[in-house]
């Protein structure tokens, strides 16, 4: 049995790779440093996984930006805005793509399925043929043969998950689309098998997900023509974060090896294996380390697994690795300092991943004794019997869930009545969604005062004085419902996980969100529970300073916990409602000190939704009733507020009608009326905000602009539950255009709300 990986974190444990894309980019460091500094780290990391013992080490895994541009690239595929020629494309084009230029929009970025990373979205237009005009794995896999002497496993993204994940445009079709790139993947397995590659990895995420029966055909006509063009190559064909769609057509295909995920829907396909069986001439490759959460692995227990597993498949056709790429996980534990013992112990990174594989493999192969794995049983079982995990209030709480009514009592339309003659705002009012910029001199103070260069009556007096000059701002622009503007906060989740209880945080558990960009997400390690009021204080003071009702604002069960890394030992649901309960202590404390407005942010109640639909129900209702959990207590004259910054929920309508928020703001302005269409199918009769323009840009709209919006929205929505408000929070944008971009927002609402009164009139 041989150990694997499926893929390396790019960015280093000291996030070198950030720091030299941003020192490019900036203009600080020459082209020539610059790839000299990326090859360095390139090969330091091969040469880590060497050294840890790995069998087949993955290689062109690494990336300047984003391995689905890389794949673009490397068939030529760049939009037509960037000028491009042919040939192989140049970095100054590489990021233009990805960053956009003065002359070129970006393109698209989105999530790579259901993971916290964003990826390129490919642009396929019928324009200019692919063509392959750098085969960058082969460059790769040479690279790491002559400069380490190691022989490792090229990762490609293939070809009909990259036609799958791509725009299409054009009047091709995506069997057409595919099609043309075949004999391109055809040559790039061929030149690989000619240099020696043993075993190539290509990447199918697409067929964990749900597969349609047309885009099963293109699967196996693709492999079948791979097959042809490339006779000597290997190919591991890889899916990860969920169970192979369908199993017996996947087992089929003819590959040299299959790899699935034996974590993410590892019943289903354990279930498989004992039934269906697997071919006799093909490699099994078994992703039984979670590659995307932090957790040490209980190895005793998946020897145990593998022990049945070895009934089906010989040892020999057996490859240990983690369920997906490492990309998705920090670098290595190690290097924190902070974390106790006991939760350290039980925590994994990329690098003791890797330790854990290697393990793991050494017992299977009878190399080492299975007492090599028993310390991952006790390290887990210890954080398991910790106080932390073993909170008897917050079990108690959680336990009475069931028992309980998760509804607000009285229905929207009646809970409306008794706000309106509470808040009377005018017609069409007008709020923003929470955050006010973030300037270089807030961050500083922050900073400084984390340091303890400022202490905090110093820092609360700096926050005071941005939440008055802020509400004087929206008062002087004639918002109806102002915010306090959220200086206080660095991000969403790590200002609540902070001052929660169950959280721990890290110094260097970085992870690539998209490009340069890192986020280090909490661990949510032990029962959550309410400490102390979180945004009491800064929402109470923002009221004391106006008449116009002020929004209490905090990030929602769900963003939280999607946006963590979450624990392994408990429920999904019930971490989800331990984290509402501790929140709604915070919503019912701002109702106690007079907030009658409280806006729960769920930006990331959509993107976890499971890959196949069939699983889509469960995560909806677990994640409906944990924001209802939240704000269920309140009176029914306080407003509840939700916002989500996405437009495409056509699909998710009934359980965003069922959160049953009095009103909800989403993003509009970049969705180009699909949205709206949505409203002309489906009656929603609470309080909506449709974002009438887009913050994502510095440029201020123009008013006939944001008139059009409101209009388009009033033909599908009744003016009564209409609310205008930006398409999203305020915090990356400068002062200045913010103030004139509202200024305008306000003036087009009140046009709109004077033409709506002659009419009734
Ligand atoms: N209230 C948050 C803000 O305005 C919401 C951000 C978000 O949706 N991502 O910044
Ligand atoms: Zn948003």
């Amino acid at each position: 049995m041989r150990s694997s990986s499926l893929g390396y974190p790019r960015i280093g444990g000291q996030r070198e790779w950030k720091k030299n894309l941003e020192a490019f980019w900036a203009g600080k460091r020459s082209k020539t440093d610059f790839l000299q500094e990326q090859k360095s780290l390139r090969l330091s990391y091969l040469q880590k996984q060497q050294q840890l013992g790995l069998d087949l080490i993955p290689v062109g895994d690494f990336s300047d930006y984003d391995h689905v541009l890389d794949t673009a690239v490397a068939f030529g595929i760049v939009p037509e805005r960037f000028a491009y020629a042919g040939g192989k494309v140049e970095e100054e084009t590489y990021f233009a793509i990805a960053r956009g230029t003065d002359d070129a929009v970006a393109a698209e970025m989105t999530k790579w399925f259901n993971t916290n990373y964003h990826y390129i979205v490919p642009e396929l237009t019928a324009s200019r043929e692919p063509a392959l005009v750098d085969n960058r794995w082969l460059r790769l896999y040479e690279e790491a043969k002559s400069e380490l002497g190691i022989n490792g496993k090229p990762v490609l993204l293939g070809p009909v998950s990259f036609v799958k994940l791509a725009k299409q445009y054009g009047n091709k079709s995506f069997s057409e689309h595919v099609q043309t790139l075949v004999p391109l993947y055809g040559q790039v397995l061929a030149e690989l098998a000619q240099a020696g590659a043993p075993l190539i990895q290509v990447d199918e995420p697409i067929l964990a997900g749900d597969v349609t029966e047309a885009e099963w055909a293109v699967v196996e006509e693709t492999y079948q023509s791979l097959a042809k063009l490339a006779p000597n190559a290997k190919l591991l064909l890889q899916t990860y974060f969920e169970s192979v769609a369908d199993y017996n057509r996947f087992i089929q295909l003819p590959v040299a090896g299959l790899g699935f995920d034996f974590v993410a829907g590892k019943e289903e396909t354990f279930q498989n294996l004992r039934v269906n069986g697997f071919p006799n001439d093909k490699l099994l490759a078994l992703g039984v380390i979670d590659g995307r959460n932090i957790w040490r692995t209980d190895l005793t227990a998946v020897n145990a697994e593998l022990k049945e597993v070895l009934q089906v498949v010989e040892r020999e056709r057996l490859i240990l690795q983690p369920s997906s790429s490492l990309l998705h996980v920090p670098v290595t534990v190690q290097s924190e300092e902070k974390i106790a013992d006991e939760l350290k112990e039980a925590i994994a990174f990329a690098d003791e991943k890797i330790i854990e594989i290697v393990s793991l493999a050494k017992v299977v192969n009878g190399h080492e004794p299975p007492s090599l794995l028993e310390a991952s049983k006790h390290a887990l079982g210890r954080l398991n019997a910790s106080e932390a995990r073993n909170n008897q209030s917050v079990q108690q709480e959680v336990a009475q869930i069931s028992s309980e009514d998760p509804s607000r009592g009285l229905d929207a339309p009646t809970r409306a009545k008794l706000q309106a003659a509470k808040l009377k705002l005018p017609l069409l009012p007008t709020t923003t969604i929470g955050s006010f910029p973030q300037t270089k001199e807030i961050r500083k103070k922050r900073l400084d005062w984390r340091k303890g260069k400022l202490d905090s009556a110093g820092y609360e007096t700096f926050i005071n004085a941005e939440i008055d000059r802020w509400i004087a701002i929206q008062e002087q622009l004639g918002l109806d419902v102002l915010v306090h503007g959220e200086f206080e906060r660095t991000d969403m989740v790590e200002f609540f996980g902070e001052k929660l209880g169950g959280f721990q945080f890290t110094t260097y558990g970085w992870v690539q969100s998209y490009g340069s960009r890192c986020v280090k997400p909490p661990i949510i390690y032990g029962d959550v529970y309410f400490k102390q009021p979180m945004t009491v204080k800064e929402t109470v003071y923002a009221q004391s300073k106006t008449d116009k009702p002020v929004k209490g604002m905090l990030t929602g069960p769900v963003t939280i916990y999607n946006w963590s890394f979450p624990r392994a030992d408990i429920t999904e649901g019930e971490a989800v409602n331990q984290i509402a309960l501790a929140l709604r202590k915070e919503v019912l404390a701002l109702e106690k000190h007079g907030i009658g407005v409280i806006q729960v942010d769920e930006p990331a109640l959509r993107e976890g939704l499971p890959l196949k639909r069939a699983k889509w129900q469960s995560y909806l209702d677990q994640s409906v009733t944990a924001f209802q959990l939240t704000v269920n207590q309140v009176k029914p004259e306080t407003q509840i507020h939700t916002h989500m910054c996405y437009s495409d929920f056509q699909d998710i309508i009934e359980a965003i009608d069922g959160l049953d928020a009095d009103v909800i703001s989403i993003e509009m302005s970049r969705s180009h009326g699909e949205l709206i269409s949505s409203f002309e199918e489906y009656t929603y009769n609470k309080g909506i905000g449709l974002g009438v323009y887009d913050i994502h840009s510095p440029r201020v709209p123009a008013k006939e602009e944001i008139a059009r919006n409101i209009e388009r929205a009033l033909n599908v929505l009744h003016p009564k539950q209409f609310w205008v408000n930006p398409d999203c929070g305020l915090k990356t944008r400068q002062e200045p255009e913010t103030v004139a971009a509202l200024k305008v927002m306000v003036e087009a609402a009140k046009e709109a709300r004077q033409t709506l009164e002659t009419k009734t009139i």
